[in-house]
């Protein structure tokens, strides 16, 4: 299993339109973070998408993204869900719709925000086509096992995701502020976690980077990063503030698991 970080950024991303500080202006290539999405790939090819940000086209293009064989949708906030069109370019190579995983309250939304997927689309035209299954349990595609991880995100829910296949195991969460009890077992035991490190302060839905580092080291994965900073932290400050072997991800990291 090979994971690709495509953006590592909060939803602002990083430089921050307008803006002149230290960390916007910076010269370092790990400063500049699209908005959050993970490709993960199996060894025989299968492809699975964490997240549909806005800056999937600029991505997919950037990464040369062949093939996109299914989407995991951590939840429903504009910095993870507003490139959804953009699936468009691999669903209209698909003999059948794109299978895209959610929350049952994360599918709701995609239906309301995106009312037209479910029309016929009019001649000429082009939809995702796009089939939104509803998890709360443990699931198999192709190589892939995914257990949904339920995280609290302020004043709402998101989901995580363990993703296993090859024989490792990955724990991805994009947008936490506490890991309920329950979730916990899941999180435990594998090759690689990944938490959201916002920023050095606390903050109302977010990790702080202290709190995401402390977390990670007790969810004692063999490899351990941060990810969705803002512009408040340099990669460089980041990285100081996290424990020994835990880092910040950056935009383009490839992790062979
Ligand atoms: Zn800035
Ligand atoms: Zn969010
Ligand atoms: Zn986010």
């Amino acid at each position: 299993m090979k994971l690709l970080f495509m953006g590592t950024g909060t939803s602002y991303g990083i430089p921050v339109p307008g803006c002149g500080c230290p960390v916007c202006t910076s010269d370092d290539p790990r400063d500049k973070r699209l908005r959050t999405s993970i490709l993960v790939t199996a060894a025989d090819g299968t492809v699975l998408l964490l997240d549909t940000p806005p800056d999937l086209r600029t991505q997919c293009l950037r990464y040369g993204v062949k093939r996109i064989d299914g989407v995991l949708v951590s939840h429903d906030h504009a910095d993870h869900v507003f490139g959804f069109d953009d699936l468009r370019a691999y669903t209209n190579r698909m003999p059948a719709p794109m299978p895209v995983w959610t929350s049952p309250r994360t599918a709701e939304s995609l239906r309301r925000v995106f009312d037209y997927l479910g029309r016929p689309p009019l001649p000429g035209t082009s939809l995702a086509r796009v089939e939104l299954r509803e998890v709360e349990e443990p699931f198999t595609y192709g190589p892939f096992r995914v257990t949904p991880l339920p995280v609290e995100h302020g004043r709402s829910f998101m989901t995580g995701w363990r993703i296993e296949a090859d024989g490792r195991a990955c724990v991805l969460i994009t947008d936490c502020k506490r890991i309920p009890e329950t979730t916990w077992p899941l999180c435990l035991g594998a090759d690689l976690a990944v938490l959201d490190g916002l920023r050095p302060e606390l903050h109302a839905t977010h990790l702080s980077i202290g709190q995401a580092g402390e977390l990670l080291l007790r969810m004692g994965a063999k490899r351990s990063y941060v990810i969705h900073l803002c512009h408040e932290t340099s990669h460089v400050r980041a990285d100081a503030l996290l424990p020994e072997g835990i880092h910040p991800a950056y935009d383009g990291l490839g992790i062979r698991l």
